[in-house]
């Protein structure tokens, strides 16, 4: 590779530096812009939610981003992550593919999200902030960032989407454990879950909603930022430490993949193993396709706009153009709360309109077989949302087999499951529904996006 584009590893084999895949796309993304003006924001219209170190990464076009030696310090507790070839697998799909994957659930929290909630912490507390808030799906961005919270000495509130949080008790007493405060949302602590539950007494929330009641605190507390676990720039380029190590990682076992594969929610798993790949396709003719997988009942980059829309339920963010399924849309209630998002990272969104990526959907109970396959091949139990990326490599090994084809396949195992028993539990019995969304919700929820001159 040519100097200026060498992922750099260190001696403990963890990158030096974050890659920003915006250096090298032929077009740069659409800009963020003001919800009450039309035009393109400014750092300043940020800062009262983010360190103006985290909002110069939002906006940076530089190609590498040093990682800072405290955050490096972090990343070598569980980092490398294990790079593993699915022999198991492989055998027991009777496939000529080479199936390998990158574990990310071997992080203290469990999954990918350690990445960035490490690097967010870090930021925060050398720019004086006190407290965190945040929302999360499934509790593991929850738990990342009550993790990180503990390391830097910061106190974390969190916003947990009511149905995870009465599925999943040991999410909320792991946050607990770190030290975190968590809180089921909509609450009836802020005038954005005040204003949800008068309207929908029984709603079972969603992260657009947690996101706003998160966002309010912040807005509202000088002493508190707001950190979100997926869908910014900054997120999914503190993510690519995960594809960097897995090009070095597989040089080691003389591979290269012809297919990479990640599950969506907000992105930034998928971003994190795709985008150093894409890079070293985009600038060394590498080829590779990627692949997206999202559920079927929340599918924002297949069957979404591609639009500018809010980020949140209550329309306190900025508008960003992504693919988006409108921010009024609330998903049924699926067991891979980390995919339950209306929208999609607006990077993963451009890159999809520019055809360097696909997208592909799927239902849950097949998912949730692909997962069992897995572990019962190869030993570790994939996180619901990670059933996805499970699903999507399986599916490329099958047809290689039915094509008589070789192909080498790389997905991301962004989690492990352990804390999500109770949604295999289900699975056995019968009791999985492949729910499809409300068609006319979409409608309406489309039929609401803001209107836009820009576009
Ligand atoms: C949060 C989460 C996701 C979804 O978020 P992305 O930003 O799309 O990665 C997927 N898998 C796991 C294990 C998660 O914790």
């Amino acid at each position: 590779m040519s100097d200026q584009h060498k992922y750099v590893m260190g001696e403990d084999r963890i990158p030096h530096s974050w890659y920003n895949v915006i250096a090298d796309l032929p077009a740069p993304p659409p800009p963020v812009l003001h919800p009450g003006t039309g035009q393109p924001i400014g750092p300043a219209d940020l800062a009262p939610l983010f360190p103006m170190s985290l909002i110069g990464q939002e906006v940076s076009t530089e190609r590498h981003i040093e990682i800072p030696g405290p955050v490096r310090d972090v990343y070598r507790m569980w980092r490398p992550t294990p790079l593993y070839r699915a022999h198991r697998l492989e055998k027991a799909l009777g496939t000529s593919a080479r199936i390998f994957y990158k574990y990310e659930g071997v992080s203290p929290a469990g999954s990918h999200k350690p990445n960035t909630a490490v690097a967010q912490a870090y930021y925060n507390k050398a720019e004086g902030v006190k407290k965190l808030s945040t929302e999360t799906g499934a509790g593991q961005w929850g738990s990342a960032l009550a993790f990180a919270g503990a390391l830097f000495g910061l106190d974390v509130k969190v916003y947990m989407v009511r149905v995870s949080y009465n599925q999943k008790p040991y999410r909320r007493a792991l946050m607990e454990t770190y030290g975190a405060r968590c809180v089921p949302s909509p609450s009836m602590e802020t005038a954005s879950g005040r204003a949800i539950l008068a309207e929908h007494p029984d709603s079972p929330g969603s992260l657009g909603i947690a996101i706003s009641e998160a966002v309010e605190v912040a807005a509202q507390n000088d002493d508190t930022k707001y950190a979100l676990g997926s869908v910014l720039n900054h997120v999914l380029l503190h993510q690519t430490v995960i594809g960097q190590e897995a090009i070095a990682q597989m040089e080691m076992a003389g591979a290269y993949p012809d297919i990479v594969v990640g599950c969506t929610g907000g992105g930034s798993n998928f971003a994190g193993i795709a985008f150093p790949f894409l890079g070293a396709k985009l600038s060394h003719k590498r080829d590779v396709r990627i692949i997206a997988v999202e559920p079927a009942a929340c599918p924002s980059l297949t069957r979404g706009r591609y639009a500018f829309d809010f980020g949140d339920t209550a329309h306190l963010t900025p508008l960003v153009k992504m693919h988006t399924l409108g921010s009024t849309f609330i998903p049924p209630g699926f067991h891979a709360g980390g995919l339950r998002y209306h929208g999609m990272s607006p990077l993963v969104s451009h890159c999809k309109e520019l055809g360097l990526i696909e997208a592909r959907a799927y239902h849950q109970n097949t998912c949730f077989e692909a997962g069992v396959l897995f572990a019962r091949a190869e030993g570790i139990v994939p996180a619901p949302e990670a059933n996805h990326a499970v699903k999507g490599a399986i599916d490329e090994a099958v047809k290689a087999r039915e094509e008589g084809r070789s192909p080498t396949i790389l997905f991301n195992l962004c989690g492990h499951g352990h804390f999500d028993m109770q949604a295999y539990t289900d699975y056995f019995a019968g009791k999985l529904v492949d729910q499809d969304y409300d068609e006319a919700m979409l409608e309406a929820s489309l039929a609401a996006l803001p209107k836009v001159a820009a576009e």
